[in-house]
């Protein structure tokens, strides 16, 4: 199975974005989680998404219309090592909104980091999407960096301490492990059923 990917726009400021009714899935993660690299391994694509080393830098919305059927939502990338010591997770203004007021988002796919279980940002970040009623499941990414026993005690401790999470994936976009089973859920749609959001009034 393949995506049809393309890229539609970048927003910068919530109401910049003229949307229509097509459901959305956005990508969240801290930066440099691996996910400019599983963007383009879900789509195929070589450059579909920058991919950098630096971490941190552009705050936008990145667009991508699938299968002319619903939207990618590229998230910028949020807390990098600063926040981690705060159990409050600091949105940048422009992703607060977008959760809040986007009408059409549906999931929230979280990527989180194989290696560094437990970061309190990504913790926070779970909390606060279940809070704000967004359905959300995440994605362990770079699984090719870490043992089976590693991953299955991530996946153990996130389960264990958000009962909410709505399911895992193990992704690698360097061996592609994971990525087709992801590439299936996104395309299926199942997740553009589920109203997210369900108290948000703009
Ligand atoms: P982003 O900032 O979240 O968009 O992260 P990138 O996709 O730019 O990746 C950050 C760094 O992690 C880059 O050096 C990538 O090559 C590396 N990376 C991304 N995905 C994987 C993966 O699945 N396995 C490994 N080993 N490295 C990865």
């Amino acid at each position: 199975m393949k995506l049809k990917a393309e890229f539609v726009t970048s927003v910068s400021r919530w109401g910049d974005l003229r949307a229509d009714a097509r459901p959305e899935i956005a990508l969240l993660g801290r930066s440099n989680v691996g996910k400019s690299s599983l963007i383009n391994a879900l789509t195929e694509r070589r450059n579909l998404a920058k991919t950098s080393s630096t971490p941190g830098k552009t705050q936008l919305l990145n667009y991508f219309i699938i299968d002319d059927a619903f939207y990618l939502v590229d998230m910028p990338g949020y807390g990098y090592a600063r926040a981690a010591k705060t159990s409050r997770i600091e949105w940048a203004k422009l992703s607060q909104d977008y959760l809040k007021k986007s009408e059409n988002l549906r999931l929230v796919l979280l990527l989180i980091d194989s290696r560094h279980p437990g970061i309190v940002s990504d913790e926070a970040a779970i909390d606060w999407l279940a809070d704000a009623g967004i359905p959300c499941y995440v994605a362990l990414t770079k699984i090719d960096k870490i043992k089976q026993q590693e991953a299955a005690a991530h996946e153990k401790h996130l389960r264990q301490h958000h009962p909410v999470l709505a399911g895992i994936f193990r992704t690698s976009s360097e061996t592609g492990r994971g990525v087709r089973e992801l590439r299936s859920f996104v395309a299926a749609q199942e997740w553009a059923k589920v109203e997210a959001n369900p108290s948000h009034t703009s």
